[in-house]
Protein backbone atom coordinates (compact mmCIF):
# COMPACT_ATOMS: atom_id res chain seq x y z
CA UNK A 1 0.00 0.00 0.00
CA UNK A 2 1.48 3.60 -1.11
CA UNK A 3 -0.29 6.61 0.45
CA UNK A 4 -0.07 10.35 -0.03
CA UNK A 5 -0.35 13.36 2.18
CA UNK A 6 -1.09 15.88 -0.08
CA UNK A 7 -1.07 18.60 2.57
CA UNK A 8 1.05 18.60 5.28
CA UNK A 9 3.00 21.59 7.29
CA UNK A 10 6.06 20.21 7.54
CA UNK A 11 7.87 23.33 7.98
CA UNK A 12 6.14 23.78 11.03
CA UNK A 13 8.43 23.93 14.09
CA UNK A 14 5.96 21.32 16.14
CA UNK A 15 6.85 18.65 13.30
CA UNK A 16 10.32 20.24 12.20
CA UNK A 17 12.27 19.92 15.71
CA UNK A 18 11.57 16.13 14.78
CA UNK A 19 11.66 15.75 10.98
CA UNK A 20 13.49 12.67 10.87
CA UNK A 21 11.12 10.83 13.27
CA UNK A 22 8.02 12.61 11.87
CA UNK A 23 9.23 11.17 8.47
CA UNK A 24 10.42 7.58 9.66
CA UNK A 25 6.97 6.79 11.25
CA UNK A 26 5.25 8.01 7.94
CA UNK A 27 7.36 5.97 5.81
CA UNK A 28 6.44 2.64 8.16
CA UNK A 29 3.16 3.97 7.97
CA UNK A 30 3.67 3.29 4.18
CA UNK A 31 3.63 7.23 3.46
CA UNK A 32 5.25 6.89 -0.27
CA UNK A 33 4.94 10.89 -0.92
CA UNK A 34 4.66 14.08 0.96
CA UNK A 35 3.35 17.45 -0.33
CA UNK A 36 4.82 20.05 2.08
CA UNK A 37 2.03 22.94 2.07
CA UNK A 38 3.17 26.92 2.55
CA UNK A 39 0.77 29.43 4.10
CA UNK A 40 3.44 32.73 3.77
CA UNK A 41 6.71 33.14 2.09
CA UNK A 42 8.27 32.49 5.30
CA UNK A 43 6.98 28.63 5.17
CA UNK A 44 7.37 28.81 1.42
CA UNK A 45 11.01 29.20 1.75
CA UNK A 46 11.79 26.60 4.47
CA UNK A 47 8.99 23.98 2.59
CA UNK A 48 11.21 24.26 -0.49
CA UNK A 49 14.15 23.44 1.54
CA UNK A 50 12.61 20.59 3.22
CA UNK A 51 12.02 19.86 -0.36
CA UNK A 52 15.49 20.15 -1.31
CA UNK A 53 16.27 17.67 0.65
CA UNK A 54 13.74 14.34 0.33
CA UNK A 55 13.00 12.67 -2.80
CA UNK A 56 10.08 12.38 -1.61
CA UNK A 57 8.26 15.33 -0.93
CA UNK A 58 7.25 18.29 -2.87
CA UNK A 59 6.23 21.87 -1.94
CA UNK A 60 3.88 24.31 -2.49
CA UNK A 61 4.50 28.09 -2.56
CA UNK A 62 1.27 30.24 -1.56
CA UNK A 63 -0.09 33.33 1.05
CA UNK A 64 -3.13 31.88 3.18
CA UNK A 65 -6.08 34.18 3.53
CA UNK A 66 -5.17 34.59 7.04
CA UNK A 67 -2.06 36.49 5.82
CA UNK A 68 -3.20 37.96 2.91
CA UNK A 69 -3.38 41.95 4.32
CA UNK A 70 -0.39 41.09 5.67
CA UNK A 71 1.74 39.90 2.52
CA UNK A 72 4.62 42.56 1.05
CA UNK A 73 3.95 44.28 -1.86
CA UNK A 74 6.29 42.35 -4.29
CA UNK A 75 4.87 38.88 -2.62
CA UNK A 76 3.81 37.82 -5.88
CA UNK A 77 7.17 38.43 -7.45
CA UNK A 78 8.53 36.52 -4.53
CA UNK A 79 5.58 33.39 -4.46
CA UNK A 80 6.55 33.43 -8.04
CA UNK A 81 10.31 32.31 -7.87
CA UNK A 82 9.87 29.87 -5.39
CA UNK A 83 6.65 28.16 -7.34
CA UNK A 84 9.08 28.06 -10.45
CA UNK A 85 11.26 25.88 -8.60
CA UNK A 86 11.18 22.15 -9.57
CA UNK A 87 10.57 20.76 -6.29
CA UNK A 88 7.50 23.18 -6.40
CA UNK A 89 3.84 21.21 -7.35
CA UNK A 90 1.59 24.02 -6.76
CA UNK A 91 0.35 27.09 -5.61
CA UNK A 92 -1.22 27.56 -2.20
CA UNK A 93 -2.67 27.71 -0.02
CA UNK A 94 -4.54 30.76 -1.00
CA UNK A 95 -8.24 31.38 -0.60
CA UNK A 96 -10.90 32.75 1.32
CA UNK A 97 -11.85 32.49 5.13
CA UNK A 98 -14.44 34.22 6.15
CA UNK A 99 -15.02 32.44 9.34
CA UNK A 100 -11.67 34.08 11.18
CA UNK A 101 -11.62 36.86 9.17
CA UNK A 102 -8.01 38.05 9.58
CA UNK A 103 -7.70 40.02 6.56
CA UNK A 104 -9.96 41.87 4.75
CA UNK A 105 -12.40 39.76 2.78
CA UNK A 106 -11.75 42.39 -0.35
CA UNK A 107 -8.18 41.86 -0.06
CA UNK A 108 -8.70 38.27 0.72
CA UNK A 109 -9.83 38.57 -3.21
CA UNK A 110 -7.59 40.16 -4.54
CA UNK A 111 -4.73 38.08 -3.10
CA UNK A 112 -6.34 34.90 -3.90
CA UNK A 113 -7.11 36.17 -7.86
CA UNK A 114 -3.51 37.02 -7.92
CA UNK A 115 -2.18 34.05 -7.04
CA UNK A 116 -4.50 32.11 -9.36
CA UNK A 117 -3.21 34.07 -12.19
CA UNK A 118 0.18 33.14 -11.21
CA UNK A 119 -0.65 29.59 -10.76
CA UNK A 120 -2.24 29.82 -14.74
CA UNK A 121 1.28 31.66 -15.81
CA UNK A 122 3.63 29.49 -14.17
CA UNK A 123 1.00 26.05 -15.47
CA UNK A 124 0.76 24.76 -11.79
CA UNK A 125 -2.04 23.73 -9.83
CA UNK A 126 -3.56 25.45 -7.07
CA UNK A 127 -4.38 24.48 -3.56
CA UNK A 128 -7.28 26.15 -2.21
CA UNK A 129 -8.63 27.01 1.07
CA UNK A 130 -12.27 27.79 2.03
CA UNK A 131 -14.09 28.71 4.63
CA UNK A 132 -17.51 29.77 5.25
CA UNK A 133 -16.82 31.32 1.80
CA UNK A 134 -17.03 28.68 -0.40
CA UNK A 135 -20.03 31.17 -3.18
CA UNK A 136 -16.78 33.39 -3.15
CA UNK A 137 -14.37 30.76 -3.64
CA UNK A 138 -16.27 29.43 -6.53
CA UNK A 139 -16.77 33.05 -8.09
CA UNK A 140 -12.86 34.07 -8.10
CA UNK A 141 -12.31 30.66 -9.29
CA UNK A 142 -14.59 30.98 -12.16
CA UNK A 143 -13.38 34.25 -13.29
CA UNK A 144 -9.36 33.06 -13.09
CA UNK A 145 -7.81 31.58 -16.01
CA UNK A 146 -7.10 28.28 -13.91
CA UNK A 147 -7.93 25.16 -15.35
CA UNK A 148 -10.57 23.82 -13.42
CA UNK A 149 -9.52 20.29 -13.03
CA UNK A 150 -6.42 21.78 -11.67
CA UNK A 151 -7.89 23.48 -8.20
CA UNK A 152 -8.12 21.30 -5.01
CA UNK A 153 -10.48 21.65 -2.60
CA UNK A 154 -8.33 20.99 0.36
CA UNK A 155 -9.59 20.04 3.88
CA UNK A 156 -13.29 19.75 2.37
CA UNK A 157 -15.81 21.13 4.93
CA UNK A 158 -18.35 21.69 2.30
CA UNK A 159 -21.34 19.86 2.64
CA UNK A 160 -22.68 17.33 -0.17
CA UNK A 161 -24.23 19.87 -2.05
CA UNK A 162 -21.54 22.53 -2.16
CA UNK A 163 -18.99 19.79 -2.99
CA UNK A 164 -21.62 18.55 -6.08
CA UNK A 165 -21.11 22.36 -7.55
CA UNK A 166 -17.49 22.11 -6.55
CA UNK A 167 -17.42 19.43 -8.76
CA UNK A 168 -19.73 20.36 -11.34
CA UNK A 169 -16.99 23.24 -11.78
CA UNK A 170 -14.11 20.51 -11.89
CA UNK A 171 -12.23 20.74 -9.10
CA UNK A 172 -10.77 17.88 -7.23
CA UNK A 173 -11.45 17.01 -3.57
CA UNK A 174 -8.94 16.61 -0.02
CA UNK A 175 -10.48 15.08 2.66
CA UNK A 176 -8.50 16.15 5.88
CA UNK A 177 -9.32 14.01 9.45
CA UNK A 178 -12.07 16.18 9.84
CA UNK A 179 -13.78 13.54 7.53
CA UNK A 180 -13.29 11.22 10.93
CA UNK A 181 -15.16 13.30 13.46
CA UNK A 182 -18.16 12.72 15.03
CA UNK A 183 -20.10 15.47 14.41
CA UNK A 184 -18.90 15.53 10.61
CA UNK A 185 -21.82 12.94 9.03
CA UNK A 186 -22.45 15.69 6.58
CA UNK A 187 -19.34 15.32 5.47
CA UNK A 188 -19.04 11.66 4.78
CA UNK A 189 -22.04 12.20 3.13
CA UNK A 190 -20.43 14.88 1.06
CA UNK A 191 -17.20 12.11 0.45
CA UNK A 192 -19.33 9.46 -0.71
CA UNK A 193 -20.09 11.18 -3.53
CA UNK A 194 -16.81 12.04 -4.87
CA UNK A 195 -15.68 10.32 -8.10
CA UNK A 196 -12.58 7.97 -7.42
CA UNK A 197 -10.58 10.04 -9.69
CA UNK A 198 -11.12 13.52 -8.25
CA UNK A 199 -10.52 12.61 -4.85
CA UNK A 200 -7.32 13.29 -2.68
CA UNK A 201 -6.35 12.48 1.65
CA UNK A 202 -4.38 14.66 3.34
CA UNK A 203 -3.58 15.35 7.25
CA UNK A 204 -2.85 19.04 6.87
CA UNK A 205 -1.05 18.39 10.33
CA UNK A 206 -0.10 19.50 12.58
CA UNK A 207 -3.68 20.63 12.91
CA UNK A 208 -6.50 18.27 12.92
CA UNK A 209 -5.31 15.12 13.97
CA UNK A 210 -8.02 12.48 12.78
CA UNK A 211 -10.02 10.08 14.88
CA UNK A 212 -8.90 7.57 16.87
CA UNK A 213 -6.05 9.36 17.75
CA UNK A 214 -7.54 12.99 17.77
CA UNK A 215 -5.93 13.66 21.33
CA UNK A 216 -2.45 13.77 19.83
CA UNK A 217 -1.71 17.40 20.14
CA UNK A 218 0.64 17.27 17.60
CA UNK A 219 -0.93 15.61 14.19
CA UNK A 220 1.68 14.15 11.92
CA UNK A 221 1.62 12.13 7.76
CA UNK A 222 1.31 9.05 9.78
CA UNK A 223 -1.91 9.45 10.49
CA UNK A 224 -3.04 9.87 7.20
CA UNK A 225 -4.07 6.47 7.30
CA UNK A 226 -6.88 6.96 9.45
CA UNK A 227 -8.14 9.45 6.72
CA UNK A 228 -7.99 6.85 4.48
CA UNK A 229 -9.81 3.96 6.14
CA UNK A 230 -12.08 6.34 7.10
CA UNK A 231 -13.07 7.11 3.70
CA UNK A 232 -12.78 3.52 2.44
CA UNK A 233 -15.24 2.69 5.02
CA UNK A 234 -17.97 5.21 3.87
CA UNK A 235 -17.29 4.89 0.26
CA UNK A 236 -17.64 1.06 0.47
CA UNK A 237 -14.25 0.65 -0.83
CA UNK A 238 -11.41 -1.76 -0.43
CA UNK A 239 -8.71 0.42 1.68
CA UNK A 240 -5.70 -0.62 -0.49
CA UNK A 241 -7.57 -0.09 -3.44
CA UNK A 242 -8.50 3.96 -2.40
CA UNK A 243 -4.86 4.49 -1.18
CA UNK A 244 -3.00 3.02 -4.30
CA UNK A 245 -5.75 5.55 -5.95
CA UNK A 246 -5.57 8.56 -4.19
CA UNK A 247 -1.91 8.26 -4.60
CA UNK A 248 -1.99 7.80 -8.15
CA UNK A 249 -4.49 10.92 -8.18
CA UNK A 250 -2.04 13.07 -6.29
CA UNK A 251 0.92 11.89 -8.81
CA UNK A 252 -1.41 12.89 -11.83
CA UNK A 253 -2.45 16.10 -9.66
CA UNK A 254 0.80 17.78 -8.94
CA UNK A 255 2.98 15.70 -11.22
CA UNK A 256 4.82 13.79 -8.90
CA UNK A 257 7.57 11.74 -9.92
CA UNK A 258 7.27 8.48 -7.43
ZN1 LIG B 1 -2.75 23.97 5.43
Amino acid sequence: MRLTDTHCHLADKRLHRDLDGVLARARGAQVAAFVCAAADLGEARKALDIARAHEDIFCTAGVHPHDAADAPRDYLRRLGLLAAEPENVAVGETGLDYYRDLSPRRVQRRVFAEQLDLAARLGKPVVVHSRDAFDDTLAVLGESSVEPGRVVIHSCTENAAAVRRALDFGAVISFSGIVTYRKTDYLRKAAALVPADRLLIETDCPYLSPEPVRKMRTNEPANVVHVLRLLAEVRGEDAEDLAERTTANAAGFFGLKL
